[in-house]
């Protein structure tokens, strides 16, 4: 079984993704780390975030051991690593670099121990459209800027980042605009994705609403 999960920053999709991949022991691949470990690497080599060939050489290069050591750097989730993730997976050349990983997942799904898991969860903005067509549920969970902002600066404010919510709310602005408006990949619901309003959830409701749509599908696929 495969679900994908795609939306915006702040949408509450990746402790969504967590928890049911805890819930129903699947593999779960948060592909966001893939270009916040390029772009974190970019900065960390003071490499100019406006160089696509750059980007796209280390996208071919970084291993994902590398990928996970980076995963460690305090800016990996800070608003420096998050603006430069948005910046290079813009480029084409990076996300043409990177494809093939990701969709290998779909196809051999492992837990973080290596060890082989009966399916994947995706976490992600292209995972529906791009990444997994041939998913058999897709999410693409949303939820109010002003919401997203306050949650995702409430966040950076316990991890220690010293961040204002105007701040925040700006640079999530321009991320939504980068993501949805590049010329590869932008994101977008898939056709046939189920869309989820969080505005107004915990995570509790969330699964709520989602959990049966699993139990459905697992249904389905085990012929009952
Ligand atoms: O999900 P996360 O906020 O960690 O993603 C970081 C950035 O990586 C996003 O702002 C987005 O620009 C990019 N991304 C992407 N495609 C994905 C996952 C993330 O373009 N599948």
């Amino acid at each position: 079984m495969i679900i994908t999960i795609d939306g915006p920053a702040g949408s509450g999709k990746g402790t969504i993704a967590a928890a049911l991949a805890e819930k129903y022991k699947m593999a779960y691949f948060d592909t966001g780390m893939v270009y916040r470990a390029v772009g974190l690497q970019m900065v960390l080599d003071g490499a100019s975030l406006e160089d696509e060939d750059k980007a796209a050489s280390l996208a071919e290069k970084l291993t994902f051991p590398q990928m996970i050591a980076l995963s460690e750097n305090k800016d990996f989730r800070s608003d420096t690593g998050s603006r430069a993730a948005s910046i290079v997976s813009a480029y084409p050349k990076v996300r043409a670099a990177l494809l093939t990983m990701q969709k290998n997942f779909a196809l051999n799904p492992v837990f973080a121990d290596g060890s082989p898991a009966s399916g994947a969860i995706y976490d992600g903005r292209d995972t529906g459209t791009v990444i997994c067509p041939q998913a058999d549920l897709k999410l693409y969970v949303i939820a109010d800027l002003t919401v997203r902002a306050q949650r995702r600066c409430r966040d950076l404010n316990a991890a220690g980042h010293k961040i204002s919510f105007e701040q925040v709310y700006e640079d999530m602005k321009a991320r939504d605009d980068r993501d949805m408006n590049r010329s590869t990949a932008p994101l977008k619901p898939a056709p046939d994705a189920v869309i989820i309003d969080t505005s107004a959830f915990q995570l509790e409701d969330s699964l709520r609403v989602i959990e049966p749509l699993i139990d459905k599908k697992l249904a389905e696929l085990s012929g009952k």
